[in-house]
């Protein structure tokens, strides 16, 4: 964690600014670094915010919707918490399926299923 704190501190001192969909970045900025997390991991949540929140940035979560509340993965009030905090909130499939797998139809329905998971509180249309 102190590597990604240092990294960080580095990125504002040659004029990099980090920003989401919800909150972009000035455009004086020297550079942008869009910082994701992927499937919704716990550690994101508890290691990563602070260092993100202290720093003042704002990132996409990836949130497999089916794995929240599960052993590893953050609950939907973490979830939710993030996205109050202005931390962008993206739908990443139900089950992180290979969707290249699927026929249309069935990536039709992993896609729209994770939305109706957010019920309506997502924020992203990115997977
Ligand atoms: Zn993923």
């Amino acid at each position: 964690m102190r590597t990604f704190s240092i990294l960080l501190s580095c990125m504002f001192l040659i004029g990099y600014a980090g920003g989401n969909v919800e909150t972009p970045v000035s455009p004086a900025a020297e550079g942008v670094v869009s910082i994701n997390f992927d499937d919704g991991f716990e550690s994101s949540f508890v290691n990563g915010m602070p260092i993100i929140d202290a720093a003042g940035l704002k990132t996409t979560q990836f949130i497999i919707t089916q794995k929240l509340g599960l052993e590893s993965y953050i609950s939907s009030g973490q979830m939710f918490a993030m996205q109050a905090n202005g931390h962008e909130i993206a739908a990443h499939t139900r089950t992180h399926p290979h969707l290249s797998t699927l026929t249309d139809a069935q990536q039709h329905d992993k896609i729209a299923s994770t939305r109706s998971a957010f019920e309506g509180r997502a924020t992203s249309r990115n997977f």
